[in-house]
């Protein structure tokens, strides 16, 4: 089957009372978590765990390390390199990265990229009485951070929510049952907007409403779900 043209505005007709919104390649580019995030971690692991090896929490992280890898002192940070080269998903690691990213955002070292049409559209969504939440697979902690100190300032506040994959896995449909459960939302009045098909299946089968985000702009879109290149494209109402 062929799939079907890009309409220029994609209206949803169906009542939305709750925006649910994953992040890498939906509301910010994927390249900002891979070329800024986790370069300016590995870059920056030695002096960070120097300067903070001795305070209870980096202490802890470091000590944990040593005992999942079976490693002396001496060889913590070596490990820790070796992990982010084959970017293990460790907690220890993820604890440590999440402590190094939040000293950037603070240092405004970096903003969390957000695009302009996803910044926009959520303000005005916000502003229509539509509730806004997150779903990544970056910790909440994570999401905070690139919202609080974004480049267009400081979006967390415009959320009522974020899950992160304690909730379950983004691919799995019992994940969003779950959420809309823990929102207190009927899933079929929540948009879930994703640029993974797998994650909309699984969105879709607990009944939500779906968009697919392709920024790439395919000329055709046989993914099974209603399809937009960004944000701008999307009518609420
Ligand atoms: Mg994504």
């Amino acid at each position: 089957m062929i799939g079907h043209f890009l309409a220029a505005l994609l209206h949803i007709t169906s009542p939305v009372d709750a925006v649910l919104t994953d992040i890498e390649g939906t509301t910010t580019s994927i390249s900002f978590v891979h070329d800024t995030l986790f370069p300016y971690a590995k870059q920056n692991v030695d002096s960070f765990v120097m300067a903070h090896r001795n305070e209870s929490e980096v202490k802890a992280i470091l000590e944990d390390v040593q005992k999942i890898a079976n490693v002396s002192s001496e060889d913590v940070v070596p490990t820790l390199h070796e992990w982010m080269a084959q970017d293990k998903k460790i907690t220890p690691l993820k604890s440590l990265q999440g402590m190094m990213w939040e000293e950037g955002f603070r240092q405004g070292v970096f903003k969390g990229h957000v695009y302009d049409d996803a910044y926009g559209q959520l303000t005005h969504w916000k502003n229509e009485g539509i509730s806004l939440y997150v779903y990544s697979s970056g910790s909440v902690d994570a999401q905070k951070l690139l919202f609080g100190y974004s480049d267009h300032g400081d979006m967390d506040s415009l959320f009522s929510g974020n899950y992160d994959t304690r909730v379950g896995g983004k691919k799995e449909r019992a994940s969003y049952v779950k959420i809309a459960e823990q929102m207190g939302i009927s899933p079929e009045r929540i948009l879930f907007l994703s640029d993974m098909v797998e994650e909309l299946n699984a969105a879709k089968s607990a009944g939500m409403q779906t968009v697919l985000i392709a920024r790439d702009a395919a000329p055709f879109n046989d993914s099974g779900h209603p399809c937009a290149t960004n944000f701008n494209e999307i009518a609420i109402r």
